[in-house]
Formats: C-alpha cells, sequence, structure tokens
C-alpha cells in the first residue's frame, strides 16, 4: 500500500475516534534506533518514543535477536501453562521492585489491563471499595480505567463508575488552591484527608497515582507529596498504587521506578509501554499478602505470552548492561539545561518540569496570565514534523509538550534536537 492507500483506508476503515497528533495523520514505514521514516521516506528524529514505550530505540539489535529466537521455540502458552520467559521476568521484577516488597507479577496485555487489575486487587484486600485518583490523570481506556481518569477528553461517554473520587494534584505551575510551593505546606497532599473524610465512607481500598502524570503534561510533585498522601491513604485502611505506565524501567534517571524518588514503596506497582519496548505487555506487580487476596481462578489469554516476557527481560538487561538507568540521569540534565536555555529565547515557553528523559514544556500566551497556549503548541508539533523530528503532547488544554525520547540516544541526539526544536519555534513565532 502506498501513502494515499493507507490514509484512504484508514479513513474508511477505521473508528473515526482514533485520535493522532497532527493535521494530516503521520504514516510510518520503518524505523532503527531514535528514527522512523514515513511512506516518503522522510527520516524523522523520535523525541516521544512511541508514547513513551520505545524505551531503547526502534528496533533495537539485542532485543529483536531475543524475540527471534523466541519467536521460532515457543510462541503461546497463556496464563494456563508456564514458561521459562514468564518466570525469569517474573524473577527478573521481583528483584528489582521498590525496596524487594513487590514480589508476585500478574501479566496482561497493556496498562489499562494492569490498572483494572491492581482496583481489582486493592478492593478484595482490602474489603472497601472506595478509591482515590488524582485530576489531570490518565489510567486507561477501559470503562474503569477511563473513569479513573481525570482528563474530560478520555473519560468517554460510558456510564459513571461508583466508588472513585478525585483530590486534586500537585500542579504547582497551576495549584488548585492558589498557592506557592514551599508555603503552600503541601495543601494538596494534606486535601486527601479531607476528600476521604467528605467524599468516602472512611474506609478506602486505595490511591492511584502517577509519580509523574503523563498524558496531564508530565505534572512532577515536589519531593514530600507521595509521602503523605500514602500515609493518609494507608491510615483509612487503603493501600498506595503507583502506576508506572510511563515512570518505570529508569526512565525518569537513577532508579528502575518513579515512585522510588519520593522514598514510598508502594503496595501495588503497574506498567506497561516501554517494559518490552514495543511488544505488547501490562504488567500487576504487588506484595505477597495483596496479590494473595485476589480470588482464583485468574487468567489472561495473552497474558505472560513468551515473546512479549522474552523481550522484557532483554530490555531489563539492555538497561542493566549499558549503565542506562544513570545515563538517563545524565542524558536528562543536559536535556533539561538545553530546554531552559530555550525558555530563556521564547516567551511561549512557561514552565520546563520533568525528570530524566521525560521532560515538558507547558506553553503559555503569556507568562503573566499563564493562559494555555493550546494552538500555538498544534502549530509546534507541525513545525517539528517539517524540520524532521517528533515531539509528544498533553495536558487538559493540550499546551504541554512532551518529550520521552529512547533512553539509549546521545548528547549528540539531543543537541539536533534543541536546534531543530529552537527553529520550530521561530518558525510558529513567524507565522
Ligand atoms: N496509565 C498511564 C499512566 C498511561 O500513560 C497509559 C497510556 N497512555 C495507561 C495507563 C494505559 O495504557 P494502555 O494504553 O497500554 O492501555
Amino acid at each position: 500500500m502506498n501513502q494515499d492507500e493507507i490514509l484512504l483506508a484508514r479513513s474508511e476503515f477505521l473508528f473515526p475516534a482514533v485520535f493522532h497528533l497532527y493535521r494530516e495523520p503521520l504514516v510510518l514505514a520503518r524505523s532503527k534506533d531514535q528514527y522512523v521514516w514515513d511512506a516518503d521516506g522522510r527520516q524523522y528524529l523520535d523525541f516521544f518514543g512511541g508514547i513513551v514505550t520505545v524505551s531503547i530505540g526502534h528496533c533495537n539489535d539485542e532485543i529483536n535477536a531475543r524475540v527471534h529466537r523466541q519467536i521460532d521455540t515457543l510462541g503461546h502458552t497463556s496464563t494456563l501453562y508456564s514458561s521459562g520467559p514468564m518466570m525469569k521476568l517474573a524473577q527478573q521484577l521481583a528483584s528489582i521492585s521498590p525496596n524487594g516488597a513487590l514480589t508476585r507479577s500478574m501479566f496482561t496485555n497493556s496498562g489499562s489491563e494492569a490498572n483494572e487489575t491492581a482496583i481489582h486487587a486493592a478492593r478484595m484486600f482490602t474489603g472497601n471499595s472506595d478509591i482515590i485518583a488524582l485530576r489531570h490523570s490518565y489510567h486507561g481506556r477501559s470503562q474503569l480505567a477511563a473513569a479513573l481518569t481525570g482528563n474530560q477528553a478520555w473519560r468517554y461517554s460510558g456510564p459513571p463508575a461508583a466508588g472513585i473520587t478525585f483530590a486534586h494534584n500537585a500542579y504547582c505551575y497551576r495549584c488548585p488552591f492558589g498557592l506557592t510551593y514551599p508555603n503552600c505546606e503541601l495543601r494538596c497532599a494534606t486535601d486527601v484527608k479531607d476528600l476521604i473524610r467528605t467524599t468516602t465512607s472512611g474506609r478506602v481500598a486505595g490511591m492511584i497515582a502517577e509519580p509523574i502524570q503523563g498524558v496531564g503534561g508530565f505534572i512532577t510533585p515536589p519531593p514530600e507529596y507521595f509521602g503523605i498522601v500514602a500515609d493518609t491513604v494507608r491510615q483509612h485502611g487503603g493501600v498506595f498504587i503507583s502506576d508506572e505506565v510511563q515512570t518505570a524501567w529508569g526512565r525518569t534517571g537513577d532508579k528502575w521506578f518513579g515512585i522510588e524518588h519520593w522514598g514510598v514503596t508502594p503496595d501495588i506497582l503497574t506498567s506497561a509501554k516501554g517494559l518490552a519496548n514495543g511488544l505488547p505487555i501490562g504488567l500487576t506487580l504487588a506484595r505477597d499478602e495483596v496479590a494473595r487476596a485476589v480470588p482464583s481462578p485468574t487468567i489472561a489469554t495473552f497474558g505472560g505470552n513468551p515473546i512479549s516476557s522474552e523481550a522484557a527481560c532483554a530490555v531489563l538487561d539492555f538497561i542493566e548492561a549499558h549503565g542506562l538507568r544513570t545515563r538517563t540521569a545524565e542524558n536528562g540534565a543536559y536535556l533539561r539545561e538545553g530546554l531552559l536555555a530555550l525558555q530563556d529565547k521564547h516567551p511561549l515557553i512557561g514552565d520546563v518540569r520533568g525528570m530524566g528523559l521525560l521532560q515538558a514544556m507547558e506553553l503559555v500566551t503569556d507568562r503573566a496570565s499563564r493562559t494555555p497556549a493550546t494552538a500555538q503548541a498544534a502549530a509546534l508539533l507541525e513545525a517539528a514534523r517539517e524540520l524532521g523530528l517528533l515531539l509528544g503532547k498533553g495536558g487538559l488544554h493540550g499546551n504541554c509538550i512532551r518529550l520521552s525520547p529512547p533512553m539509549n540516544i546521545g548528547k549528540a541526539d539531543i543537541d539536533e534536537f534543541l536546534l531543530r526544536l529552537d527553529r520550530s519555534f521561530e518558525t510558529i513565532s513567524s507565522q
């Protein structure tokens, strides 16, 4: 199929609701390491990494070699049968889990399923039903995961799920209480106690939160935040669930998991995306007692399939062997410096935030009013595309530029990225 045929088929045969980022959908034909190519052979530097999923480069040679071997050896088992790759992965995950405390895995196929499993486990373990989620969150596209999502664009039109209540997030750039850190004394975190007392039965099943809100625009809470909210939730009978679909596997630098930067050990952790570098996988990792509370039987047809599991083991091995957690911290700091220099130059950039190679810029039409620059963010993506650069976008107002390149990029890629980003800003300011 050529590009026109692909676009025509898309418009005729896909659900029209399927979202894409550009005026004209981008058709990809090929990819390698930090680059993708469209159907016309144009090369793009990929600084979104397939929505934070291509953690160690497109079509990574080392991962692909292991996937090829696996696909010719054992391709499908379901969770009904056991396999070496599934158990090797479960063992590896237990050994790197925060404080070694989460030792039991349930494998599924996506972040949405991983979160469904986590909420089910939290409710079974505690005997409570109320769940606290955060405003501006994204937890997936199933009916329950969408109901946990604090962003109207992604909540769809299904009937509302009962028993979910939303806390204010730690959005310091737009503090929901109009306060400034640290004088705020973490009002957003201490408010969770009031939230429980006023909107729940007083006994909760748990709280689910992304350490850094991904779709929300890489909103990064202050260091004290998760310690306070996790304690509050536990005091009211609940568990703390860290949704690490975007923040795991070294993406935030130095640590395997985002939540470790806040010194909190979750009771349940979910992930997907970057774990298998693009192959489908969902993970719910839980403390032994929590996992034991899930009633038997349970099953996932594609869960823990040997190909995704082997790919995931290969990804973890690659991150370890290449020292990528440390490198991500270093390259993340280098990228951040470059973004701050661009902020000095381009008034559109109101805020720069994130950790490691998960960095965002929030665009505003003027810095005093902080009015979201939604149209400008869309224009920036188009201008960058013209210059052979892929960026991500997010935020409640679609005005946050999200950056999550593969973690094995080098400084030269960051230099090239900053050059093209600078030119993209220049293009839209002269429009
Ligand atoms: N949680 C978070 C934090 C996510 O970013 C996403 C996907 N954007 C999901 C859950 C859902 O994952 P999936 O699309 O694999 O269902």
